[in-house]
């Protein structure tokens, strides 16, 4: 009898199934899901977590080739990631030691990548993840995309993960979303002034270059909030904002949650 209520209840849950995307499977998308309250989700093998009414949220890494597995409450859905070409930003004339860092500077560097790497792998149950982006700074220009290949001095680097907004010293930034402060630093190494918030469910948002930081670690911000003020801190050739999004270490891609083309 204990078997065929279980079979039955398989069933039952398995053909009542529903689930919504909100977001492009392609590279370096964010992806808002809703399904039914109280469901299981994994992404590929991981698991998730759920809002009491059936919210999750996962992103796209900017080279992901393989197709993406969610499974929810048992079931697979398997989705095709479509890919995206990428610029080639070249940039000269940048301080070499800032191109290629001095070793004195190694264990700095390691150190305060840590303090990114922690901020990011926070998996609250905040839910602003939730709700719409706001841009952060008005009538800027967009002088910098995600995924581009940069090639500085030369010398091929990391990609860009960012979005540049381009705007005068002193530019005042609002907050994209409703967050918690994570990490408050005003002088890294190549970032300079940054701020790191959490949104709920590993996603969070990093504002860098900045001039001054007007929250501290653990504050909570509503959207819109003045945050701070744009700057050419850490490693920037002028004044310019340059946000990131993230789902936990996943890069993704800032234009896909803010209304801009
Ligand atoms: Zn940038």
């Amino acid at each position: 009898m204990r078997i065929l209520i279980a079979l039955f209840f398989l069933f039952f849950t398995t053909s009542s199934f529903a689930v919504i995307f909100d977001g492009n499977f392609i590279q370096g998308s964010f992806i808002l899901g809703k399904t039914d309250p109280g469901s299981e989700v994994f992404i590929d093998k991981k698991k998730i977590r759920v809002t009491t009414d059936g919210y999750f949220v996962f992103g796209l890494g900017r080279d992901r080739k393989n197709d993406i597995t969610i499974t929810i409450n048992e079931k697979k859905i398997i989705k095709k990631v479509f890919k995206r070409e990428y610029e080639i930003q070249r940039i000269d004339g940048l301080e070499e030691k800032k191109v290629t860092p001095p070793e004195e500077v190694y264990e700095r560097i390691k150190r305060e990548n840590k303090w990114i790497g922690e901020a990011r792998a926070i998996d609250s149950d905040l839910t602003f993840f939730k709700n719409k982006f706001a841009i952060p700074v008005e009538n800027a220009i967009i002088t910098g995309v995600y995924g581009s290949q940069r090639i500085l001095n030369g010398k091929p680097k990391w990609p860009h993960y960012g979005l540049d907004f381009a705007a005068d010293e002193g530019t005042k930034i609002k907050a994209m979303l409703d967050g918690t402060v994570t990490l408050a630093e005003s002088d890294l190494f190549y970032t300079g002034g940054t701020l790191i918030f959490d949104h709920g469910h590993g996603v969070s948002t990093l504002y860098m270059h900045m001039e001054k930081l007007l929250v501290k670690k653990g504050q909570k911000v509503k959207q819109g909030d003045i945050i701070g003020t744009v700057g050419s801190t850490g490693r920037a050739t002028g004044a310019h904002l340059d946000v990131r999004l993230n789902w936990f270490d996943i890069r993704l891609d800032p234009k896909t949650v803010l209304d801009i083309n």
